[in-house]
């Protein structure tokens, strides 16, 4: 028998993790250690032992055979979460590629050193009338004038509390003075200057005093609701977790759902995760919570430093909270009781990470629903194709709710051809309809959201005059153009010259199209010179509270229309909203990618949703160059099933997810002449490809952007029945690019669909 090895990362205070330690699995142990264990081992001199997990086991020692020590012994009642989520790190690396590293630095908390706040006060040392001679003595001399400032400043601003305390910071400021005379005054015992540290909370103070109004205003869940909930709850008491989809229209009263089964969760002893895409992490969805749940809950996202988010893992595993709210990475907060996951928004594209593991958070989380016995709920007014694919075949439990909460009809719907308004000598951006509406809006002083359809744009190539697309004849996606004037098909590689008239109708305005967010706004105040007009876009949103600001100013009504990309149509409510547009709405139905479709009904659907939401009936318009299209037209129905319906089987037919899989793999270098080389080897590679004769293999195709920061793209799209398969090819194609010699200039980053 040969010796297997255990590569370990020792302890848990990770900064040990780049760096594996291996030891020898005694024969003895070979039954019970596995990946994911807590083991004892020798570590440094003498007979000293420390606890470390195994990450990996290999049979290849790593070091001269005679160094490597034995393990000590396997740890049975192991710290229950951090060895969880190692098992769950060696399945992200085995479903998503990447390095055990990765996954582990991905899953687990990583230890940050966490800068101290702290705020510094002034309060007098002397009586106010003291103080008030000072300032007149030092008023004498030029140099101490502002310790003159000072003094004057804190005495005639604390008349009746002698021992009123001054921020330092505001004080120097609203005295017009400076640091060093304020640090003068102290050293004379003229004041006192004491430094408080700030615990940091992440849920900021406006919405804790929001959070207890609301919670004066109580909602009982409706029938439709009450369903959902008695179920979920019947589904816990007999111990048999699920996962549920709830598709629910948008302004159905998910969030009240969610919110019901938190609580009891909560009460049961239960710890619950909520993800929300970053962007609907708003105010709004936030209140809802506090108001509920109080002190119990947190929040993680983006804009948080890493100190700021370990302090708040810290506290989950601590047990000092019972929910925590964030995106995708807040699916790894260390809970010890862990019972729930709740995926609002579930079809949200930014629940799949862009960093090596590309790890998909909806996915993790039904997988740690089985790993762990948990009850994941997945909710949306427009599910992934995917997700709803899994419920109509009976591995997840669809729940709907198909009314509006508030009683509201849904939305009135109107679709503008852009081919007709052209036609008919309308070249401005907005449609006769659109133009209409917002006439009688902005008289009736209701307020108008003006959404831009930008997503993935990536220079498709249309006819303005019958609204033809260039597609490519095997894929059935639409081509880009490259610089080079070619137009070429992202999956298959598929090439021809660009057209310069129309094939289907002969016209000469054939192109790409672009608008912005401010040309749009331009066009807005030249239309209504009066209107009261906020643009949100990634300019407008930079700074940290930049959403916040302009999402709140619009909630007071401090505006009329909101323009805005993506980022306006999620979540929100906004009651005096009550006429939408969405702007060339084609956009994202021509991006290169199967989602194409998908992708544009959700937004619509979305956008529609932010309409006639309280007791005011809503209006949307859609512009589009493709009436006809089916996600347009469902989009207009607001009828998910019929679209769904519709893809699915576009998706049969071209064997594209869910009802296959999909693996992407990003190959990339710096070096433009030794990716080509790599790419035309990997292209016909004899043995790769007779070892994977049953999948699909595309490419490597270059990508459109071919050069992105300094390095050169090409693809690579492999179809299957079977996911293993694919997770076959790519440990396939990992050996290949090490037996190459490949993988010190070449990087291979995969995506699984
Ligand atoms: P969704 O998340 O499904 O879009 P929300 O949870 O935001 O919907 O609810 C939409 C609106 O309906 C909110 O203003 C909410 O307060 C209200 N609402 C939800 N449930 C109820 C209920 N049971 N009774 C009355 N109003 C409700
Ligand atoms: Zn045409
Ligand atoms: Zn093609």
């Amino acid at each position: 028998m040969s010796d297997l090895y255990a590569n370990c990362c020792v302890d848990i205070t990770l900064e040990e993790l780049d760096r594996p330690f291996q030891y020898r699995i005694p024969d003895e142990l070979r039954d019970k250690v596995k990946v994911g264990v807590m083991v004892k081992a020798p570590f440094g001199r003498g007979n000293r032992t420390i606890s470390a997990y195994v990450m990996e086991i290999s049979d290849k020692p790593s070091i001269d055979k005679s160094r490597i020590k034995d393990l000590s012994e396997v740890v049975e009642n192991r710290l229950h979460t951090v060895s969880d989520m190692i098992e769950l790190a060696a399945w992200i690396r085995h479903s998503y590629g990447g390095t055990m590293i990765q996954a582990l630095k991905t899953v687990l908390p990583v230890k940050q050193k966490v800068e101290v706040k702290s705020i510094k006060y002034a309060t007098l040392a002397v009586s106010r009338e003291e103080a008030l001679t000072y300032a007149g003595e030092f008023e004498k001399r030029k140099t101490q004038l502002l310790m003159a400032n000072i003094l004057r400043y804190m005495a005639e601003n604390s008349q009746g509390s002698e021992d009123k305390s001054f921020e330092c910071k505001k004080l120097i400021e609203l005295s017009s003075s400076s640091a060093s005379s304020l640090a003068s005054l102290n050293r004379r015992g003229l004041i006192d200057i004491r430094e408080e540290r700030v615990f940091r909370s992440p849920i900021l103070d406006e919405i804790k005093s929001r959070g207890q109004e609301e919670s004066k205003v109580c909602l009982e869940a409706n029938a439709e609701q009450e369903e959902i909930i008695s179920k979920v709850k019947a589904d816990f008491e007999n111990k048999t977790p699920k996962t549920y989809l709830i598709h629910g229209v948008t302004g159905s009263g998910k969030t009240l759902t969610y919110i019901e089964i938190i609580d009891y969760y909560v009460k049961a002893g239960k710890q619950v995760i909520m993800l929300i895409p970053e962007i609907a992490l708003t105010m709004q969805t936030l209140t809802r919570f506090y108001a509920r749940f109080g002190e119990r809950v947190s929040i993680i996202n983006s804009k948080m430093s890493a100190g700021e988010r370990y302090d708040q893992f810290i506290r989950a595993m601590r047990g000092e909270i019972d929910i925590m709210i964030g995106p995708r990475s807040a699916l790894f907060t260390p809970f010890t009781h862990l019972g729930l996951i709740v995926v609002d928004e579930e079809h949200e594209t930014s629940y799949k990470s862009g960093q090596v593991p590309c790890y998909n958070a909806v996915e993790t989380a039904v997988h740690m629903g089985k790993l762990y016995g948990l009850s994941v709920i997945l909710g949306s007014a427009t599910p992934s194709i995917e997700s709803y694919y899994k419920a109509m075949s009976g591995e997840y439990q669809l729940f709907s709710l198909d009314k509006r909460a508030s009683g509201q009809a849904l939305p009135k719907v109107y679709v503008a051809d852009m081919r007709a308004e052209l036609k008919e000598g309308n070249r401005t951006i907005f449609s006769r309809k659109l133009k209409e509406l917002m006439d009688d809006r902005l008289a009736k002083g209701e307020q108008i959201m003006l959404f831009l359809n930008k997503r993935g744009y990536a220079g498709f190539i249309s006819c303005r005059e019958c609204g033809q697309v260039i597609k490519c004849p095997h894929c059935d996606i639409s081509l880009t153009l490259h610089r080079n004037g070619k137009m070429i098909c992202h999956y298959c590689g598929h090439e021809q010259d660009a057209y310069r008239i129309c094939p289907k109708c002969g016209s000469k305005y054939i192109t790409g199209i672009k608008a912005g967010t401010q040309k749009i706004e331009e066009a807005l105040h030249t239309l209504y010179p009066k209107a009261r007009i906020l643009r949100m876009d990634k300019d407008t949103t930079k700074d940290k509270h930049g959403h916040e600001r302009i999402l709140s100013a619009f909630a007071k009504h401090e505006a009329d229309i909101l323009i805005g990309t993506q980022m306006i149509v999620k979540g929100h409510d906004f009651p005096l909203v009550t006429l939408v547009g969405a702007l060339m709405a084609d956009m994202s139905l021509y991006t290169s990618t199967y989602q194409a479709s998908e992708r544009t009904f959700q937004l619509l659907v979305q956008a529609a949703g932010r309409a006639g939401r309280d007791s005011k009936p809503g209006d949307v318009v859609i512009q589009t160059y493709s009436p006809d299209n089916y996600s347009i037209v469902a989009s207009q129905r607001q009828d998910y099933k019929a679209f769904y319906d519709e893809e699915i089987s576009f998706r049969s037919l071209m064997k594209y997810p869910p009802v296959e899989h999909m693996l992407t793999v990003h190959i990339s270098s710096k070096s433009v002449e030794k990716l080509e080389r790599a790419c035309d080897d990997l292209k016909v590679d004899k043995d790769l490809r007779t070892s994977f004769e049953d999948l699909e293999i595309m490419g490597p195709v270059k990508q459109n952007a071919y050069k992105l920061d300094d390095e050169y793209y090409q693809t690579m799209y492999i179809k299957a029945v079977d996911r293993e398969r694919l997770s076959d090819f790519k440990d396939a194609l990992d050996l290949y690019g090490a037996e190459k010699g490949l993988l010190s200039y070449i990087y291979l980053t995969y995506e699984f669909d």
